[in-house]
């Protein structure tokens, strides 16, 4: 057995301490990324305390180490002919079962230690979605709010005028995030075609007229929802019927609610980063419509459907409060923490499904698993968007497109899968672990490729 770089490890909690302490370690101040590492370690070290050969090649230290991390600047300028410099990253993470593959997100709390935790989730994400695509992350601190049309154009183009040095159909395929919608991929695409000048398949999220796959869109909410579905199929019940709170009016909230909707539920709380509306009619046909356009045209607050349609809006808090059956955490990352978790059991939630990376912090993680609650993680129940990613590099590479229904089939047989290899590595007894059958199933297969390839 070869030396281990965090020293003894006689149990699987002092291994965890020593890898832990080891990592962050060597990535100071990264909180974020120490955060999503450790709740993969938590499940991963004890199942590779009966499979040794992932120790003894160093497998999770690898895997926790990404293949590179670029930062460059992008400078541009504003409608006056200001000068402006923002700082781009692309973290390639893991090649191991296929090109890096993950979105890129503009907002300014954008930093390496964001982009390493989402690049590091994206790993298993990825290969839980059975097609072969590895694990990058990337953007930029922009701010694209307030911004004018042309100004979000030329800032896309001066970040992918560098990116563009990086990526490639067979290397690297960045996507959406937030922040990052059809506009401004189409913006890059545009500039990578015009680098280039050869049309290919280079980035995920982009137009129908250009390469884009249908279902794209609407692919990470509606495969947090179906992922939901079999979740409570496997206990003979439905999202039929049940009261639904989502968080974030974003590309991901906004296609959940449509989706629940579709399947009977009702959703009564929507939320951006000014607050939260409580519609307990339901926000649903024109209201949900009214929705999309405030956020996906007219780029406006929440508030402005509570003035609509006279209902409540709570500034400056998030919908945690509100009682439900199905919570729905659809914005960022952190955004759900243990008191939130605390009101949500006490008011008798019985699922949380994740559409956003990350959004619940370990305490509350924890306290759901304490408490019975059903808890889909992020990694498997949002990874529908990135699937059908996967899918758009198949339609672009075999230069065709399938309908709408084909590709939704498509992404519910995915996401019946993922469920499938979480109760494989989850089940326990009458119950299923879902964090721990997402994180092993995910870590096995990138786990194996890299066994395969010997030391690199
Ligand atoms: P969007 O930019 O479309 O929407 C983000 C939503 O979250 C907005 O309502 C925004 O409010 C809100 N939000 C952002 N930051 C905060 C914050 N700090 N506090 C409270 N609310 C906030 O992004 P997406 O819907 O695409 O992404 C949402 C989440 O889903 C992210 O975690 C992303 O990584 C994840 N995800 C997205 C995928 C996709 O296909 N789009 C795929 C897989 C995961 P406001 O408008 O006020 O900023």
């Amino acid at each position: 057995m070869s030396a281990h770089l965090y020293g003894d490890y006689t149990t699987p909690e002092r291994f965890l301490e020593c890898f832990m302490a080891g990592l962050i370690k060597r990535n100071p101040g990264e909180l974020e990324f120490h955060q999503a590492v450790k709740e993969v370690a938590e499940s991963v070290v004890p199942f590779m305390f009966s499979h040794k050969e992932y120790f003894d090649e160093l497998i999770l230290e690898r895997m926790t180490e990404p293949d590179r991390s670029i930062i460059f600047r992008v400078c541009w300028e504003d409608d006056k002919g200001k000068v402006h410099v923002n700082k781009g990253y692309r973290v390639q993470f893991n090649n191991a079962i296929g090109p890096y593959k993950g979105g890129l997100r503009f907002h300014p709390s954008v930093n390496l230690s964001i982009l390493k935790f989402l690049g590091f989730e994206q790993q298993f994400k990825n290969s839980l979605t059975t097609l072969p695509m590895g694990a990058g992350k990337g953007g930029s601190d922009f701010n694209p709010k307030d911004k004018s049309d042309r100004e979000i154009m030329r800032f896309c183009q001066a970040y992918m005028t560098e990116l563009s040095k990086y990526i490639g159909e067979d290397m690297d395929v960045p996507a959406g995030d937030i922040g990052v919608g059809a506009r401004e991929i189409s913006y890059m695409f545009g500039q990578y075609k015009r680098i280039n000048d050869n049309f290919v398949g280079v980035l995920t999220g982009k137009g129908i007229s250009f390469g884009g796959s249908l279902i794209r869109t609407e692919a990470t909410g509606y495969g947090t929802v179906y992922f939901t579905q079999n979740m409570l199929n496997h206990i003979d019940d439905s999202v039929a019927g049940k009261r639904c709170v989502i968080s974030g009016s974003g590309n991901v909230a906004q296609y959940a609610a449509k989706k629940i909707n579709e399947l009977g539920g009702k959703v009564i709380a929507l939320s951006d980063s000014s607050g939260y509306i409580l519609d307990e009619e339901g926000i649903d046909g024109e209201k949900l419509e009214f929705i999309m356009d405030l956020k996906n045209n007219r780029r406006g607050r929440i508030s402005e459907y509570a003035q609509k349609f006279n209902v409540g809006f709570y500034a400056n808090q998030r919908p945690w409060q509100v009682k439900c059956d199905l919570a729905f955490p659809c914005a960022t990352q952190n955004e759900l923490g243990l008191e939130d978790a605390k009101i949500l059991v006490g008011n008798g939630v019985m699922l949380v499904a994740e559409g956003a990376n990350m959004p619940s912090t370990i305490e509350a993680v924890h306290y759901f698993k304490e408490h019975n609650i059903l808890f889909a993680p992020a990694k498997a129940a949002n990874a529908g968007g990135v699937a059908i990613s996967g899918l758009e590099m198949t339609q672009n590479s075999m230069r065709l497109s399938w309908t709408s229904e084909e590709v939704d089939e498509k992404l519910k047989s995915i996401m019946g899968s993922i469920h499938a290899q979480c109760l494989e590595y989850g089940q326990n007894g009458e119950t299923v672990d879902y964090l721990k059958g997402a994180n092993i199933a995910g870590f096995v297969k990138v786990a194996d490729a890299m066994l395969a390839y010997g030391v690199v």
